[in-house]
């Protein structure tokens, strides 16, 4: 059983959906920059070529973030579907609706989050 109310639950998992949406669209974008960097290569200089390469890492490192964020996402609808979403995965505490207003996909409430934090 979820601590959210069924309006509560509908209102997150619809903006999980944006979110999902969202980085999908992302993704797709940092794939084209990449790609787009390998395309150019030949045909710079040397100082350009830095740029391009400067580039090409930071789409990469989106990259990153944006499939960890998107696999975050999919694990906070698998909780809804499940029926436990809204809990710490560290205590098991409830996370209070207005944090997950803010970041639907927490896996964590702020005092575990804090904790993870300090020793990474
Ligand atoms: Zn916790």
């Amino acid at each position: 059983m979820s601590a959210l109310k069924a309006s509560q639950l509908t209102e997150l998992k619809n903006h999980l959906d944006e979110l999902q949406q969202q980085l999908e669209a992302f993704l797709n974008l940092d794939e084209a920059a990449a790609k787009t960097v390998e395309l150019d290569q030949g045909k710079v200089g040397r100082l350009s070529r830095m740029d391009a390469l400067q580039q090409q890492a930071m789409a990469q490192a989106n990259s990153e973030t944006h499939k960890q964020q998107l696999a975050q996402i999919h694990r906070a609808l698998h909780r809804i579907e499940e029926g436990h979403y809204g809990y710490c995965e560290e205590c098991g505490e409830t996370i209070p609706f207005a944090r997950l207003q803010v970041q639907p996909e927490s896996d964590f409430c702020v005092k575990c989050l804090q904790t993870l934090e300090d020793v990474s």
